[in-house]
């Protein structure tokens, strides 16, 4: 297969989902990183007692995260004792399930068992979820594309509070496996003053049970008020700093997003962007967007309107996951997706903004696009 197919392959699969026989499960757990549910469900169908990849990685080191559909015609088979990627008609290419880090066994000295406290995302992004908590749902306001309450009450499979001091301990174990590069924080929405201290304070504590000067990876609070608070932000030692905006167009965000929008006006993240580029640099911020629920047009404005502040943009492809108010619905064609993408990755390549890649690469995560759409053109 050529490169440019693994890309179009990834997009198939994150959109129509992917289903795998017993035996190619084989190791799931011990040898290889299962799913933890660290803050969303992304498969198409809820496997509480069935334990399932996380991700996996295609022959060009793609990495694709595994979102189980059993209608899907994607299969995963072991043959010959390799994992063979079938369509159903016939096979597409050998695939590699990652490996479970060593820390996944391992517990604090508060007798916390790490991994519900951090994961791996991709190959090598600690992931950290510092609440599981979102106060949008209670008034039935939670952005339409959001499953964390059901995927917490479906796997209760981490702990919605997480100690700093936990925190600390699970990087320092991750970040002595030699793959761990990056981290990426993030929570649900809560007070404002409380979150810039309690993240502020995981960084630090994170930088030194990790050992680390500064902090290689990205934070996704909610928007800054201030450029007070971002310097505040910058100081507690991270490189990173991205805002979640989800989408672009304002109406749209007001109805995919009710609770968050009454919170987070668009204006207010624009904001947030700009004077986040100015403390942490160019390339080094991220607007952070959930692609398929708005049209190509204003996402790609979106993306040219934040890459021409000096930001970067992470776009994650929609699942319609349980749980979520737009279960069962469909995403758009992989063809809107990929033409998209290409697009969106010329405007940043135009836009001449440092990659980033230091912080979040393409291997942190197999629910986005853009880092592949990038290495296609030749920026890693
Ligand atoms: S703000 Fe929206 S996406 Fe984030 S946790 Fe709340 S409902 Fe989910």
């Amino acid at each position: 297969m050529e490169r440019h197919e693994f890309l179009e392959l990834k997009t198939e699969l994150l959109i129509n989902g992917i289903k795998s026989t017993p035996e190619a499960l084989k190791g799931l757990g011990s040898k290889y990183k299962e799913q933890n549910h660290g803050l969303f469900g992304w498969d198409f169908e809820d496997h509480a007692n069935i334990a399932l990849p996380d991700d996996f990685a295609l022959p060009d080191d793609t990495i694709v995260q595994f979102r189980r559909n059993s209608r899907s015609n994607y299969l995963i088979d072991l043959v010959n004792d390799q994992l063979i990627l079938s369509n159903g008609k016939e096979n597409l290419c050998q695939v590699k399930w990652l490996p479970r880090p060593a820390f996944y066994n391992k517990k604090t000295t508060s007798n916390k068992e790490m991994v519900k406290i951090g994961q791996i995302g991709g190959e090598d992004c600690l992931f950290f979820c510092y609440q599981n908590f979102c106060s949008h749902f209670s008034k039935n306001e939670q952005c339409l594309f959001c499953n964390l309450v059901s995927t917490s009450q479906t796997y209760d499979s981490v702990l919605k509070k997480k100690a700093t001091q936990d925190i600390g301990e699970v990087a320092k174990a991750a970040f002595s496996e030699s793959n761990v590069k990056h981290v990426l924080l993030t929570g649900g929405c809560f007070k404002h003053q409380k979150e810039v201290e309690l993240v502020t304070d995981i960084v630090r504590t994170i930088s030194e049970h990790a050992g680390l000067n500064r902090v290689p990876g990205t934070i996704l609070p909610s928007p800054a008020k201030n450029l007070d608070e971002i310097e505040k932000y910058y100081d507690s030692g991270i490189n990173a700093i991205g805002f979640s905006m989800e989408i672009w167009d304002e109406m749209l965000y007001r109805a995919i997003c009710p609770g968050k929008s009454k919170s987070f006006s668009h204006d207010e993240f624009v904001n947030s962007i700009r004077n986040a580029v100015e403390v942490f640099g160019e390339g080094n911020v991220y607007g952070v967007f959930v692609m398929g629920l708005e049209p190509r047009e204003t996402f790609l404005d979106g993306v040219r309107v934040l890459t021409s502040l000096g930001a970067n943009v992470v776009p994650f492809v929609w699942s319609p996951n349980p749980g979520s108010k737009l279960e069962g619905h469909r995403a758009p064609t992989s063809k809107w997706y990929l033409e998209t993408i290409m697009e969106a990755a010329q405007i940043v390549i135009e836009a001449k903004i440092p990659s980033g890649t230091e912080n979040h690469c393409f291997k942190c995560d197999g629910n986005s696009l853009l880092h592949d759409a990038l290495r296609l053109k030749g920026i890693e």
